[in-house]
């Protein structure tokens, strides 16, 4: 059979447990027949991590600033137990931590829509991607208790020696202050990440903040996007017909929430942390349901699953029990950067087949009512087979077979 031909490689990493199992079945079952597969492969499994000191790591982020596109399998964060459990010499940074500092990441997540699991919100009808900016604010502050009587004030020390000072309001009581920075380049870096993101996708980006009360600090986020969007960005979304919008923050939940999805919403860190958690269940009540991709302000961009390496099942699948992980996000992260890959090539093929396969698993789901545990959990009845995730994947393969005999894809 005649393959579908890739141009460039996607730069591959391992992982770890049940995602590592998955992940070979996937590539073995929904790939490799039918993609000439080009990949540059790193083992990020967590004894290889230990064994080179975590340069594999590195390595593998420094390949996707080479060819521009990874795709991740979910990888152990390793803990004090995790360190007994696979005799390590350290507890090694995480992965993605790592990998998203190298390329200056930002991560988007966003929700893998299908007809039989109906958001809680019954108006969102697309997907909204929230995008977090994972730098500064009060995940680096200095904060402090204070005793009665106490008075504060804030100095900032230039380059020069130079000492501004800033007074806070008279302190009547006890009580507990704090003090939170973030840098224009970091934030610069966030927005380009976030329109470039928005324009891969082709959705309007929303950023919001509390400029009104924050003068200076969420009035300079806003200055920066606005400044980015006019300098770099507002051209190429015109001509894509696509929205820039500024609102403040609790204008733009209360917008969100009454909206039917369909938009990039870029969210300070703090705001992130709350509306991803927030977005992903009100929209789909299952991890395995989420697509996570990270962006650079240089467009490099890798795919991943939104959930861990599903370490309970890995030890049920180790007896010999067959598991019913969910493998959709892992099959999502492929595609997502296969497509990704075709966009950057120009391998139209590539890209029709990247959308079957999505295709296929969401046929699988919604017509055939085929799923693993978690989404029956959570999908409107009835459901016709609940399976384990060979079954699942077998299930997706004849749905994209039939498809990519139809669209002529599968030539003998
Ligand atoms: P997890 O792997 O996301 O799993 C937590 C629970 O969520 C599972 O026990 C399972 O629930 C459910 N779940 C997650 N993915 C599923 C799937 N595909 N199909 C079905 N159910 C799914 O989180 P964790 O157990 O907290 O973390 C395990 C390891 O993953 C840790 O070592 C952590 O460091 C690592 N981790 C890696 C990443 C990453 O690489 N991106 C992210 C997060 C965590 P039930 O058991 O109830 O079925
Ligand atoms: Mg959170």
């Amino acid at each position: 059979m005649e393959k579908i031909r890739m141009l460039n490689p996607v730069v591959e990493i391992d992982g770890d447990e049940m995602t590592r199992v998955m992940w070979a079945w996937v590539k073995e079952e929904l790939l490799l027949p039918y993609v000439d597969l080009k990949t540059e492969y790193y083992d990020l499994h967590v004894k290889k991590r230990d064994e080179t000191n975590d340069q594999i790591t590195v390595q593998a982020a420094e390949a996707i600033k080479r060819w521009k596109v990874g795709v991740k399998c979910a990888t152990i964060t390793p803990n004090a137990e995790r360190v007994k459990e696979y005799n390590l010499k350290k507890e090694w940074p995480s992965p993605n931590a790592t990998i998203r500092k190298i390329l200056d990441g930002t991560i988007f997540r966003a929700p893998i829509i299908v007809s039989n699991v109906r958001p809680a919100i019954r108006f969102w009808k697309k997907p909204i991607v929230i995008a977090r900016h994972a730098f500064g604010d009060i995940y680096d502050a200095v904060s402090a208790k204070f005793e009665e009587g106490s008075e504060a004030e804030l100095n900032v020390k230039g380059k020069d020696g130079k000492v501004t000072n800033y007074r806070f309001p008279k302190l009547n009581g006890s009580g507990v202050i704090e003090a939170k920075y973030n840098i224009d380049k970091s934030i610069t870096g966030f927005a380009k990440a976030s329109f470039n993101y928005a324009l891969m996708v082709k959705l309007d980006l929303w950023f919001a903040s509390k400029d009104t009360i924050s003068k200076v600090y969420d009035a300079r986020f806003k200055e920066i996007f606005a400044d980015v969007y006019e300098k770099e960005f507002r051209k190429s979304f015109e001509a894509n017909g696509l929205h820039y919008n500024y609102f403040l923050i609790d204008d733009a939940l209360a917008r969100a929430v009454r909206s039917e999805g369909g938009f990039v919403w870029a969210c300070k860190n703090y705001e992130g942390d709350v509306f991803s958690d927030f977005v992903s269940t009100a929209f789909v009540g299952t991890l395995a349901l989420m697509t996570s991709e990270l962006m650079s302000p240089e467009g490099y961009y890798e795919s991943e699953a939104a959930h861990g390496t599903v370490q309970r099942h890995y030890y049920r699948y180790l007896k010999g029990e067959k598991v019913s992980t969910n493998p959709t996000a892992i099959i999502y992260a492929w595609t997502r950067g296969l497509k990704r890959r075709a966009e950057l090539d120009g391998t139209q093929d590539l890209y029709r087949f990247s959308n079957l396969l999505e295709e296929a698993v969401k046929k699988t789901i919604e017509v055939d009512k085929i799923m693993t545990q978690d989404v029956a959990n959570v999908a409107d009845p009835p459901v016709n087979a609940v399976v384990d995730t060979q079954t699942f994947i077998a299930a997706v393969k004849k749905n994209l077979e039939a498809s990519l005999s139809k669209e002529g894809l599968l030539k003998a």
